[in-house]
């Protein structure tokens, strides 16, 4: 059964945890200069992606569009081609669609209920901005507080799902939240996930919060959280390297894809139209993307001598490769395979 903190204890943990964060948190630009745009941009860029990558995509990014404003007017291919090289193109749609609604508004939302109706907001980060900015009392609950929480407890429930652990931590997380500094109460928790409480080797003895946590007292803090882990899937796709008159074959991802969207890549040969000939394995990479282990072979295609090819697809010749917004593997993979 998790320790279930006193309420006696609760304002002790949570003037130790502000009283470190105060000291202690890292000088990032969107804690630095606070605003409601510089929270909203942080957090989408900072889903999935280490803060190390997004800090020059940040830094770019308010130069080029400063407010909602200025990014609800930026045409969609500029703003893809800022997001090009941080994955999970779909966020950079959403944040684009956000930015356009939010200039429509007569005045900004304050409350996490009212940031969750906005596209591309779900229940964290609808929370840390409106905690951070409007001091809403609502408790954010991501991976790192998921853990920070499951060792302080020594909670040993095998969670299927990242969402289900939100769900069932959530009450508590509500709890420890510090009425009066809700924003820094809960970037507070974050930092504490990403610096002190981390994955693996948590530096408990620098940990301001050890003195309540049942994991460390236990001594085997990294035993927390539990989560049943998805078995590895091998996936292999195989792909075309298609040159013709100098220009190389691309093909466009769906605008409604979570990775790719409107992103440019080579050509996947099962998607390609009849007529194109197979030759020889040009390369070969591998990478991995969440539990999945993927191979991906490219081969030398022949076009047939017309070919009919959609919209999805543009032949690129290397200046309309600067222009063009490609998936960060692709182009590295051209820049190396490419020769013309
Ligand atoms: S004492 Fe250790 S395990 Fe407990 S919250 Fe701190 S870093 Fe995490």
């Amino acid at each position: 059964m998790p320790n279930p903190l006193t309420e006696t204890e609760i304002p002790h943990l949570r003037a130790a945890l502000l009283g470190w964060y105060d000291a202690e948190h890292r000088p990032l630009p969107w804690r630095q200069e606070v605003s409601v745009y510089r929270t909203v941009v942080s957090e989408f860029m900072a889903q999935q992606t280490q803060i190390d990558t997004v800090l020059p995509y940040f830094e770019r990014w308010m130069r080029l569009f400063p407010d909602f404003a200025a990014l609800a007017d930026a045409p969609e291919e500029a703003v893809m081609k800022q997001w090009e090289g941080l994955g999970y193109y779909r966020r950079a749609r959403n944040l684009h669609k956000l930015a356009r609604e939010v200039a429509a508004l007569p005045e900004l939302p304050t409350t996490a209920a009212q940031w969750q109706e906005l596209p591309g907001i779900g229940p964290y980060t609808a929370a840390a901005i409106a905690s951070i900015n409007f001091a809403d009392r609502t408790a954010v609950i991501d991976g790192n507080v998921i853990r920070v929480l499951s060792r302080l407890t020594a909670d040993a429930t095998l969670w299927k799902s990242s969402q289900q652990a939100q769900k069932q931590l959530g009450p508590l997380a509500q709890r420890l939240l510090d009425p009066e500094r809700p924003g820094d109460f809960n970037q507070a928790m974050m930092e504490l996930g990403a610096i002190r409480c981390r994955k693996a080797r948590p530096d408990c003895l620098l940990c301001p919060i050890r003195t309540w946590c049942t994991g460390h007292r236990q001594g085997n803090p990294e035993a927390y959280p539990q989560v049943q882990r998805k078995a590895t899937e091998k996936v292999t796709i195989e792909r075309a390297w298609i040159v013709s008159e100098g220009k190389l074959l691309l093909e466009r991802g769906a605008a409604d894809s979570v990775r790719l969207a409107d992103m440019y890549e080579l050509p996947r040969l099962a998607t390609l139209p009849e007529g194109f000939a197979k030759g020889d394995l040009h390369f070969k990479q591998q990478r991995g993307i969440s539990h999945q282990r993927i191979t991906e072979q490219v081969y030398h295609v022949k076009p047939p001598e017309k070919p009919t090819l959609n919209g999805h697809y543009v032949w690129a010749s290397p200046t309309d490769l600067q222009q063009l917004t490609l998936s960060g593997p692709h182009r590295k993979w051209i820049r190396q395979h490419w020769s013309a």
